[in-house]
């Protein structure tokens, strides 16, 4: 059956990578993949043309696509919107509200040939591949109640750390199948030590353990993952976590990589569509000037074709894909070392695609 993908190219250097994404989508129906591409407008470049940065035609075609695949939003022309409701990131969140997409995948994967753009010692990182698995709907980001209000005398600020069994469960579902895919190691990560909704994520954890017992699951409290993340990544293979532990594990393990431009990112609802995006914004500062690195656009193909389509050895024929125009040596400016030739973002994608021919 046909399988229905969303490309949402967005805004700033979302359009210029999405174009390297739509050629590779193209190349990848020569090689006998049954999809059909739709394309709509989001973010900044939907509230120029709708009003609304989530028009209701772009969800209308999101609820019925297999797989979306998002460039990026937002830039400084938008930033200034008074109506908090029209800025670009809330088309991104209503996209997320809207489907349930509860279940952020975040790989931090170090292609060997980059080891040396990481901040950390080369054989530290060296083949590093963690998955971080996010929650991403639920948490203290949406507990209510919240607010600021006076009390005695002064204003307070407070937020809701909340999570029920069955959000817990099915995030935790989520990783343990993942680490079965993977290296069958799971680290769950939480703050048990001192917060009681913490010690309800390590007591579901621990009950759905049996169910898998190809799966080694472990526990580990958050500030130790921090540690831990920059003094040796590699003993990582599945972490799962909250809403908040996650957004900031992930923007770590990403950094361990050098590059923000080579990483790409899930987002699955329980029906296993899925929404699939570069963890990079639309970089306003080089957009137009098709420098920007493709690669983390082209790598969410490869999840997107993994995750969503049941299509893993596309998936990994594009992952060998960028390996190889890797070793060749290209390298857009911002993974290049000092003194090296730097590829266009146009240059970049037709290496990718060339190298993906040749492996058919
Ligand atoms: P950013 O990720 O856009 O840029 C940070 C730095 O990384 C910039 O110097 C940029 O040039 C560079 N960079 C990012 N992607 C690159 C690529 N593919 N190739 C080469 N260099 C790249 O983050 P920011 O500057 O904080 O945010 C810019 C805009 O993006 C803001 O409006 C922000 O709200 C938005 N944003 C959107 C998303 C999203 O759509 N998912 C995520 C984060 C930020």
């Amino acid at each position: 059956m046909t399988q229905k993908v969303l490309l949402l190219p967005g805004d700033g250097i979302g359009p210029e990578i999405a174009a390297q994404a739509a050629r590779l989508l193209e190349a990848c129906q020569n090689a006998g993949l049954d999809i059909e591409v739709e394309e709509a407008l989001v973010g900044g470049s939907a509230f120029d043309a709708f009003g609304e940065p989530l028009p209701a035609e772009t969800l209308e075609k999101a609820k019925a696509a297999d797989a979306i695949l998002l460039g990026a939003v937002g830039g400084p022309k938008w930033d200034k919107l008074d109506d908090l409701s029209k800025r670009p990131e809330k088309g991104l969140l209503g996209l997320r509200k809207n489907l349930g997409l509860f279940g952020n995948l975040r790989p931090a994967l170090l292609y060997p040939q980059l080891a040396s753009a990481s901040s950390l010692k080369p054989e530290l990182v060296a083949g590093l591949d963690i998955m971080i698995v996010r929650e991403l709907t639920g948490g203290i980001y949406f507990g209510q109640p919240r607010g600021i209000e006076e009390r005695n005398g002064e204003r307070v600020g407070f937020n809701t750390y909340v999570y029920s069994e069955s959000e817990i469960e099915r995030i935790g579902r989520v990783a343990f199948e993942m680490a079965q895919k993977r290296g069958g190691k799971l680290c769950s990560v939480d703050k048990a030590n001192v917060l009681e909704v913490t010690i309800l994520w390590r007591e579901v954890m621990e009950r759905l353990a049996p169910e898998y017992p190809d799966v080694e699951l472990s526990h580990m409290y958050v500030d130790n993952a921090a540690m831990q993340l920059v003094r040796a990544p590699k003993q990582f293979d599945v972490v799962v976590t909250g809403n908040m532990f996650g957004d900031i594990l992930s923007d770590a393990a990403a950094m361990l990589t050098g590059s923000i431009g080579m990483l790409p990112s899930a987002s699955l609802n329980e029906s296993g569509q899925g929404m699939y995006e570069p963890c990079h914004g639309s970089a306003p500062d080089i957009a137009g000037q098709n420098v920007a690195n493709p690669l983390a656009m082209m790598l969410s193909v490869a999840m997107m074709l993994r995750y969503s389509l049941d299509e893993p050895t596309l998936a990994e024929r594009i992952e060998a894909a960028v390996g190889d125009v890797l070793d060749q040596g290209l390298r857009t400016a911002d993974i290049a070392q000092p003194g090296e030739v730097h590829a266009s973002t146009v240059e970049m994608g037709d290496a990718v695609l060339e190298a993906f021919a040749k492996r058919g």
